[in-house]
């Protein structure tokens, strides 16, 4: 029997900020996280590539591979459409994690990656609760849906960034079924340690969600 060594797991990063901590908790875990950084609700492209920045510092910090998605606002405004009015933490919010957590299964599928978690759960304005059950919906989604190879891969391909200059990997895919891993960053002061790590890497703070639905 063929065992699987593939230690990989796929962790959706909101933010640098709330991604620090998370990434370095799964390295301690003995996983090799990789970065997918899919975030369409931010509401502009200069905003955008702020946290796309910050972001590129914490897998700099961490040595981790970081695989990116081109900027699509569109993608996200389609998607809640009709629910723009929603007040933060309602039905917008969760079709906009939904969204995320998706394409984080699609790309998790693609890379033949068969685990993936997402750092948006350490934020105290997040449902852990609500979150996992999206995440573990998505999973499903995937597994039970009979696409085409073609259809999982994106319409546009990711930027590849790694601080080894490497493909995100050469392991081969893994065999096992795709898992969404729930795990509660907040837990056991996550939240003030992903902030404090933030701090000292000077990462830029933003002061709202991402969307334009909840700027002030
Ligand atoms: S407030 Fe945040 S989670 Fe909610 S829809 Fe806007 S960007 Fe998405």
């Amino acid at each position: 029997m063929v065992q699987n060594t593939d230690n990989r797991i796929l962790i959706h990063a909101c933010c640098g900020i709330c991604s620090g901590y998370p990434i370095g908790l799964l390295k301690e875990m003995g996983y090799s996280p990789v970065v997918y950084f899919y975030n369409p609700n931010i509401d502009t492209h200069e905003e955008f590539n702020r946290r796309l920045e910050a972001q590129k510092i914490v897998c700099m910090y961490h040595w981790v591979d970081l695989v990116a998605e081109d900027y699509n606002h569109e993608e996200y405004l389609n998607y809640v459409k009709g629910y723009e009015t929603e007040p933060e933490r309602g039905a917008r919010c969760d079709k906009c994690i939904e969204l995320r957590l998706i394409k984080t299964a699609k790309k998790a599928k693609e890379l033949g990656i068969n685990k993936f978690t997402t750092s948006l759960v350490i934020s105290p304005h997040k449902n852990y609760d609500k979150i996992s059950a999206i995440g573990k919906q998505a999973a499903e989604s995937i597994l039970n849906k009979t696409e085409s190879k073609k259809e999982l891969q994106s319409e546009e391909p990711s930027i590849g960034l790694s601080p080894l200059d490497l493909p995100p990997s050469n392991l081969p895919p893994s065999n096992l079924p795709l898992e969404y891993l729930p795990l509660d960053f907040k837990k056991k002061d996550g939240f003030l340690k992903t902030n404090k790590l933030s701090k000292e890497l000077g990462l830029y703070r933003q002061n709202y969600c991402g969307c334009e639905f909840v700027k002030k």
